[in-house]
């Protein structure tokens, strides 16, 4: 497994800036009009949430997303 491609914390940090948050990180979320810090990454469960638009999942979910965000 290359850790480029699995590990969602390297994936996500090429397009948002994370802040550490106890055991999870926080940015502001890519996926829509973001004010505050919504998006929290869980480096352990290698997981992402979107408390304001409610989207989740992994580091192929994340970099689905990004990829209909550039295109669009
Ligand atoms: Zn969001």
């Amino acid at each position: 497994m290359s850790a480029t491609s699995s590990d969602l914390v390297k994936l996500a940090t090429v397009y948002i800036s994370l802040k550490e948050s106890r055991r999870t990180l926080r940015g502001r979320c890519p996926f829509h009009r973001d004010a505050g810090e919504s998006l929290m990454i869980s480096p352990e469960k290698n997981i992402f949430k979107c408390f304001g638009c409610g989207k989740e999942g992994g580091p192929a979910e994340f970099k689905l997303a990004m990829e209909q965000l550039i295109k669009s």
